[in-house]
């Protein structure tokens, strides 16, 4: 036997953000959409060339924007209100990911969801009753095509119907069931013009198989696929990621498919389960975590390897655990960590050395990578901090809730802070224009000193204050001009952290973030918002919300270290967190807002696996930098979601006085399940959509707090955006404010 190797997904966006940089001019309407496909093609070429040697290369991994909505838009789900426009389809396409707003009308873009337990976001596909289904559009055969005139064999990857039925949001009286035919026979199509095409294998995604499926589910699922694989021509896999398959493994082997991929990473019972399969499918090993920038063990992966070959498998592909979109590109751009640091690390390009490496060390041809590998694991990483680990060893129980109840602290703040009904606020941040993102690159460069920087932001803060308090706003901010990044902020001022400089994944679309890395044991330096908090306060007369992001968010949103549990780490932050709480405190800050925006990130995709493992350690952690906050300071918390039906039990447990949340793009339901679970907590539920440039009407607002107030008790509704500002432009964020503020008082008349 030998072993082959294969990539699940690479990332898009470029080495050096390339895409995201070209798709930004197209949409200000400095490059034309031939320019735009030309740079999308160059990318794709690039990417297929850097991954020349592995013997399964994807195609149709590359999107514009996403690949659920790829998908959604190949079999024609697009909803009218979009298709009305009368655009090009790129713009049709780019209107469904962004909303449009001009000439040709105003439509609010579809919605945006996490993708499984990953800060990627998916585009919502919604499915109308009038929707026809049917193959109509060419993208993968166009990228497969795109490949092999380059000379490389791809493996078109595709969305597998399953998924995407379950992922799609079913907006008339239709379901499921009744487009499945219609689905189905769109599929056959696109994997008969595969096998026309001379594609011998191609890939189906179905990471909804990880999670908990009930029978009809699964009856489903295999309904589709019995239909699907009924005269394939080209070799199917079904790939899944981000868990195991434990619930349909039967269903499963019994398909007539000839590859089954599984995550080995995050899949716990994914060796006990492969074990089960027949022998002759091929294997497609997810072992090199796609999800964490750490080297591979390869000693811990040829065991595991070990096993499946043992298991009487011949035929096993070493393949990532899922998309390498969520790691960064490449260490090669890093230029300021030392080779100490950096021999730990691989990206996107590092692992595909590593898969090929860990192809020849299987069959035996290369132990000299072996034997380094090993020795890098044997060596000590001196990342720890005794000091650190002393004091979460001492956290003792008390430290985990704050006294006195929620009740009576609701009482002393609403009199403290004598705000009115239905108070205005913003989640935190203001536009970070240009000038703002310079002054910091300056700084950071060396070019401007401390003084001139700080006299910037002071300025910043100062116009923003002003800015606020004309549009009336009743809770203000300081803007967060120092902070680039929620997470990257914090982390550079904890002990513990360090950073990378072109480490970039992609957050939604244009959007990507730079995770911190978690190398050691985390303290606090010295207070690290207070200055800022402070300055702004001086400025104004009514109550500015002291800004810090929670310990769940930091860790979710960094690269979390694989040599201690999450929990240790997260209690580390906590309690560098909570000096910070108490020192804005200290300084006359009234209202603390603490964001756990990625809290549910990472939450496990089964229920079974939530409580005790997950949410068992980031509830108390939250608690824990907030307990010791007195009675009349007002705690906030910020979530940019709101599908936290299922955890609300947890949320309300976080003991916040405030949260506030994503909504506007997502439908009031959850309302309903607070009032259900007697939610405590007072709630802001995010009233317009940030992730667009669009300005919602004063009318549009007004609707939306009238409904909520159909479900939500008066003297606990808060009026807020869905999240932070940074990244709007100055205009529409005047704009859409000073709608909110105005819809606020409206209503707050006839209450
Ligand atoms: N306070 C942060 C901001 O306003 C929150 C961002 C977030 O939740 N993602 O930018
Ligand atoms: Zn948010």
């Amino acid at each position: 036997m030998s072993i082959k190797t294969s990539v699940i997904g690479f990332p898009r966006i470029g080495a050096l953000r390339e895409l995201k940089f070209a798709e930004e001019k197209y949409f200000k309407g400095e490059m034309t959409a031939d320019e735009l496909e030309a740079e999308a093609k160059k990318l794709r070429l690039e990417h297929w060339q850097l991954q020349k040697g592995i013997d399964f290369i994807p195609s149709n991994d590359f999107s514009l924007y996403d690949n659920l909505l790829d998908t959604a838009v190949l079999f024609n789900i697009v909803p009218e209100r979009y298709k009305k426009l009368g655009l090009p389809p790129l713009d049709t396409y780019f209107a469904m990911a962004r909303g449009y707003q001009g000439e040709k009308g105003d439509v609010k873009a579809l919605a945006m969801k996490k993708w499984f337990n990953t800060n990627y976001h998916y585009i919502v596909p919604e499915f109308e009753d009038t929707a026809k289904i049917e193959l109509c559009g060419t993208k993968p055969f166009d990228e497969f095509v795109e490949a092999k005139e380059a000379g490389i064999n791809t493996v078109p990857a595709l969305i597998g119907p399953f998924t995407l039925l379950k992922l799609t949001r079913f907006t008339g009286s239709k379901g499921a069931e009744d487009i499945k035919t219609a689905l189905m026979d769109a599929y056959k199509a696109a994997l008969a013009e595969f096998a026309v095409l001379g594609a011998e294998w191609v890939s189906l995604a179905e990471p909804y198989l990880v999670t908990d499926l009930s029978k009809e589910e699964i009856i489903l699922f295999k309904e589709i696929y019995q239909n699907l694989l009924a005269g394939k021509k080209a070799k199917i896999n079904i790939q899944t990621y981000f868990g195991d398959v434990r619930d349909c493994a039967e269903v499963l082997d019994n398909l007539d498919i000839d590859g089954i991929g599984l995550d080995f990473n995050e899949g716990e019972k994914s060796l006990e389960l492969v074990k089960k399969f027949s022998k002759e499918k091929t294997i497609f090993a997810g072992v090199v975590n796609g999800k964490n920038i750490w080297k591979n063990n390869y000693e811990k992966t040829a065991a595991l390897i070990e096993s499946i070959k043992n298991a009487g498998f011949e035929n096993i592909v070493v393949s990532t655990s899922c998309s390498l979109l969520h790691v960064p590109f490449t260490t090669e751009n890093e230029t300021k960590l030392p080779e100490k640091i950096i021999k730990y690390f691989s990206f996107a390009k590092e692992k595909l050395a590593e898969l090929l490496e860990l192809k020849d060390i299987f069959n035996n041809i290369n132990n000299a990578a072996f034997n380094k590998n090993k020795a890098l694991f044997a060596e000590n990483r001196d990342c720890t901090d005794e000091a650190v680990q002393k004091r979460t060893a001492a956290i003792t129980q008390e430290m985990y809730t704050r006294l006195p109840v929620f009740e009576e602290r609701e009482k002393l703040q609403k009199a403290k802070l004598a705000l009115p009904l239905l108070p205005t606020t913003t989640i935190g941040s203001f536009p970070q224009t240009s000038d703002v993102k310079k002054n910091r690159s300056q700084f950071k460069n060396g070019e401007i000193g401390p003084d001139e920087y700080v006299s910037f932001n002071k300025r910043k803060i100062k116009e923003c204050m002003d800015l606020q308090e004309k549009l009336g706003l009743d809770v203000l901010v300081h803007g967060e001009f120092e902070r680039n990044d929620m997470v990257e902020y914090f982390g550079e001022n904890l002990n513990g952290y360090i950073f990378t400089e072109k480490a970039w994944v992609q957050s939604y679309g244009t959007r990507c973030v730079k995770p911190p890395v978690i190398w050691g044991d985390i303290s606090r330096k010295a207070p690290i918002t207070v200055e800022w908090s402070k300055f702004a306060a001086s400025l104004t007369k009514k109550p500015v919300k002291g800004m810090l992001t929670g310990p769940v968010t930091i860790l979710n949103w960094s690269f979390p270290r694989e040599d201690i549990s999450l929990k240790e780490s997260a209690l580390q932050i906590a309690l560098a967190i909570r000096d910070e709480v108490l020192d804005l405190e200290k300084s006359g800050i009234k209202i603390i807002q603490i964001d756990e925006a990625a809290l549910r990130e990472k939450l496990p995709l089964r229920k079974t696996d939530r409580y005790s493992g997950y949410l068992d350690w980031a509830i108390p952690a939250f608690r824990l930098v907030h307990s010791g906050a007195a009675a009349d300071t007002q705690i906030h918390t910020h979530m940019c979601y709101s599908e936290f039906k299922d955890i609300i039990k947890a949320i309300d447990d976080m003991d916040a006085d405030v949260i506030t949340f994503e909504a506007s793009r997502s439908d009031l339901q959850l309302l309903d399940c607070l009032n259900e679970n007697n939610f405590k907590t007072e709630v802001g539920p995010g009233v317009y959509d940030i992730h667009s440039p669009r300005v919602p009407a004063v009318e549009e607002i007004e609707s939306a707090l009238r409904k909520m107030l159909l479900k939500i008790d008066k003297q606990k509704l808060w009026v807020n955006p869905d999240c932070g500002l940074k990244t709007r432009g100055s205009d529409e964020t005047v704009k859409s404010l000073e709608n909110m503020v105005k819809a606020a008082k409206n209503i707050r008349k006839n209450i």
